[in-house]
């Protein structure tokens, strides 16, 4: 059993700020990475919009942005372990434990920063087009689309305000949703409704996501009368929602009706002494930038946390 100070579960912006903070304050954390060191951004072809990592001549990737904070809180002295966690106890108290593949942790404080995860359709052609096409930000990547056509699969809160979004660059924007009715709040409808570049195909579902080399059309059905159609398209923006990587959470700390985890302004969980932060209890921001907040503010409460046990 390995005995540590700070376990960080999760190595996204979150994770590598709590790391970096817990660091400085001479903690030694351990971040339990996963099999990829990242999270997210690890997958986002370019960065634009995190304060100060910025180049007018080439846009930044995500992963030169995890290999920059992961430099940085591995230099104050987090170790970094690339390994998967597969069972917790939290119900006794500090130390808590955790096993991973490879070792059993017990660690005086834990901070959990393993994200959330974007609803896949699981039709063809989505894993081979992601990032030449397909999207699951539009705040990422709806830059890219300028005078471009792009489709949004879902009816959501998500698909609606990303579909706003996208008409600052894109030429038009079909919202493709399987029912006749948005799920979306009646104000974003109203919005989405009124907005000229905003269209709608209801009843319809996409079967396969077809092109070459980058993203060229959409294959679909429609549900009711099951007529098949092509759409023909630049870019296919998925937003059938996100699950937080909490599974291995139940029954540990409490977890709100999606299953996020519930922290207070202090980024505490519901059991003292495990923190949280990033996706993993963010359900509304979703930005780099807003995860590294949290991720530090976690740290700082984990370190105060810590001393006044001492
Ligand atoms: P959501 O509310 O769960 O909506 C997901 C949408 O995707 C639904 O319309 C659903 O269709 C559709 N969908 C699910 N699986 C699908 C599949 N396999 N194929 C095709 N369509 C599929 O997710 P969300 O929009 O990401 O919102 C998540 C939460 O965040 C919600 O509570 C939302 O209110 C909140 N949110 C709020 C705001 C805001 O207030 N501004 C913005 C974003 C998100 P059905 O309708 O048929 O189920």
């Amino acid at each position: 059993m390995e005995k540590e100070r700070v376990v960080i579960i999760g190595s996204g912006p979150a994770g590598l700020t709590a790391a970096l903070y817990t660091a400085r304050a001479q903690l030694n954390p351990v971040v339990i990475a996963g099999m990829q060191i990242g999270g997210q951004i690890a997958l986002t072809s370019e960065v634009e919009n995190y304060p100060g990592f910025f180049n007018p001549e080439r846009t930044p990737t995500g992963p030169e942005l995890v290999e920059v904070m992961q430099q940085q809180a591995e230099h104050f002295g987090t170790r970094i372990e690339y390994d998967e966690v597969v069972e917790v106890d939290f119900t006794r108290g500090s130390p808590f434990y955790i096993k991973t593949y490879g070792k059993e942790y017990a660690a005086e404080a834990v901070i959990v920063t393993a994200g959330a995860s974007p609803w896949k359709l699981g039709v063809p052609g989505e894993e081979e087009f992601i990032g030449r096409g397909v999207s699951y930000c539009g705040t990422c990547d709806g830059f890219f689309f300028r005078g471009k056509d792009v489709v949004v699969v879902g009816g959501g809160d998500s698909a609606l305000e990303e579909s706003i979004f996208l008409t600052k660059f894109a030429t038009h924007v079909r919202v493709i949703h399987r029912r006749d009715e948005l799920r979306a709040g009646i104000t974003l409808q109203e919005r989405a409704f009124k907005n000229e570049k905003i269209s709608f195909i209801w009843d319809t579902i996409v079967d396969e996501i077809a092109g070459n080399g980058v993203v060229q059309a959409v294959r679909t059905t429609n549900v009711k009368t099951g007529e098949e159609g092509r759409l023909e398209t630049d870019g296919v923006f998925i937003f059938i929602g996100h699950f937080p990587n909490s599974k291995f959470l139940e029954g540990q700390v409490a977890l709100d009706e999606q299953n996020y985890v519930i922290t207070d302004e202090m980024m505490r969980t519901s059991v003292s002494g495990v923190f949280a932060a990033g996706e993993i209890q963010d359900p509304i921001w979703r930005q780099i930038a807003t995860s590294v907040g949290q991720g530090c503010a976690a740290a700082i409460s984990a370190e105060r946390w810590l001393s006044e046990r001492e």
